[in-house]
């Protein structure tokens, strides 16, 4: 029998975190007060996040321990399973080893419940009792709100309107959870009301509703912020991921040659890929590649600079590959990848050319992501797809090249809470948007110089 799915014993599950910020060649540069630039001290993310986040997001240990509570709800899901791909590697024909990461296994259905649960745990732990964040397609939205509901603080979550529209099961899920939901850009803050003064029909991005979030948690003494990806510390809480999977790998006798994620902030493909760096960054021969949409490649084609984290400037200044932060991005099915940058570790990683980026348009996902489901039954995220395009692909040059060639990547969440955006593919409505270059000179146009 062949044996697909390579289980971790629960004990084997990770009792720490890995922060590759202690291995980086090149530290990445700090991030800078918007209105100073000056760079940013704990003091002045206070108002915004609990200070146990704070340490971890400058923190230079390499281990960080997972909090006993934290441990006690990872365990209702993880350790996930990691399998091995036979039926698609048949499918395709190909001499590669593919295996394939299951974050879906999640009760929200992705990876991020593995930083919003840590995130809900040191707010509680601070005494804080309500949380605003923002939302894409609502997987991080949900991921906050089932975790808020476990420790008893009242989430209100700004989910962008595009996807508020195309997705009302996430939001009911939100609210199911006891989230209060709008759809952004809403009058409720400053922020929104200026967007809308200029775009009544704005479609809403993740960087307009990050202003709207952080202006909630900045005038609200009572109120903190949470982001699902991006920061170090959600980059380092996603690391059970990759630990994880070096273990399932020893399990499997094998070691890949090239880790896959898809990028949308950063924090699936930092999670499954970092453990990876360590051993590559300490001389092991490695691949990894971060896959984007063409409809918004921020490592791709964006420039490397200071920019902010939201539209409207609000957060300090970080260096990124970046678009632009005023860059609307097309309203591809994907929503969890329409942002204007990056992770600033994933970024230095890629300045460094210790990580690769690809992009891909929409539609050769969904191809992927169809193939993917008749071979090993998932439905993938729209998201995840990316990833799966770019392990096929690798496959096939494996096969053209007819070399052996050891696959993993990270299947970051499901889709059927997706499955509209399935029925627009099948049904002839999905278009692959052009690379809106000019939107993105324009957004480029209007960074800070520093
Ligand atoms: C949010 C999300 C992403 C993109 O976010 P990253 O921080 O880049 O991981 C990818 N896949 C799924 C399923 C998501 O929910």
């Amino acid at each position: 029998m062949k044996q697909s799915m390579i289980q971790l014993p629960a004990s084997e599950m990770p009792k720490q975190w890995y922060n590759i910020a202690a291995d980086m060649p090149n530290p990445m540069a700090p991030p800078l007060h918007p209105g100073t630039k000056q760079p940013v001290g704990p003091d002045d993310l206070a108002p915004l996040f609990p200070m146990d986040l704070i340490l971890q997001e400058v923190s230079q240990d390499r281990w960080i321990d997972i909090p006993e509570e934290v441990l006690d709800i990872y365990s209702l899901w993880r350790p996930t399973p990691l399998y091995r791909a036979y039926r698609l590697e048949e499918a395709l024909g190909t001499p590669a080893k593919i295996y394939y990461k299951y974050e879906g296994a999640s009760p929200v259905g992705s990876h991020k419940p593995n930083t919003a649960v840590p995130q809900a745990y040191y707010n509680a732990k601070a005494g804080v009792k309500k949380i605003s964040t923002e939302t894409g397609a609502g997987q991080w939205g949900t991921a906050l709100a089932m975790a808020c509901s476990m420790f008893g603080i009242d989430l209100e979550v700004f989910m962008v309107n595009v996807s508020f529209q195309q997705k009302p099961y996430r939001r009911i899920a939100m609210e199911t959870w006891g989230a209060n939901v709008h759809a952004s850009p809403t009058k409720l803050t400053e922020a929104g009301k200026k967007i809308l003064s200029e775009d009544p029909d704005s479609p809403g991005s993740l960087g307009i509703a990050i202003s709207e979030a952080v202006e909630r948690a900045a005038t609200n003494a009572d109120t903190n912020y949470s982001l699902g990806s991006v920061l170090n510390h959600v980059l380092l809480h996603q690391t059970v991921i990759g630990q994880e999977a070096k273990k399932q790998f020893e399990i499997a006798g094998d070691y890949p040659d090239v880790v896959i994620a898809c990028c949308g902030g950063g924090s699936n493909f930092g999670g499954a890929a970092f453990p990876f760096l360590q051993d590559k960054i300490a001389g092991k021969d490695l691949r990894a590649i971060a896959v984007e949409p063409a409809s918004c490649p921020t490592l791709t084609k964006g420039e490397f600079r200071y920019d902010f984290g939201d539209t409207i400037g609000m957060t300090p200044l970080m260096q990124m590959y970046t678009l632009g932060h005023d860059f609307v991005p097309p309203g591809i099915h994907a929503g969890g990848l329409r942002y204007h940058a990056d992770s600033p570790l994933v970024c230095q990683l890629y300045k460094d050319e210790i990580i690769e980026a690809v992009s891909y348009h929409q539609l050769a996902c969904f191809e992927a992501a169809v193939t993917f489901a008749k071979s090993e039954g998932i439905i993938p995220a729209p998201e995840s797809s990316h990833a799966i395009r770019s392990a096929i692909d690798e496959a096939m040059r494996a096969k053209e090249e007819g070399k052996e060639k050891t696959i993993f990547f990270n299947l970051s969440g499901h889709g059927y809470l997706d499955l509209s955006a399935y029925d627009d593919y099948h049904n002839g409505r999905l278009t692959d948007y052009e690379y809106p270059e000019e939107k993105i000179k324009e957004a480029l146009a209007k960074l800070p110089v520093i």
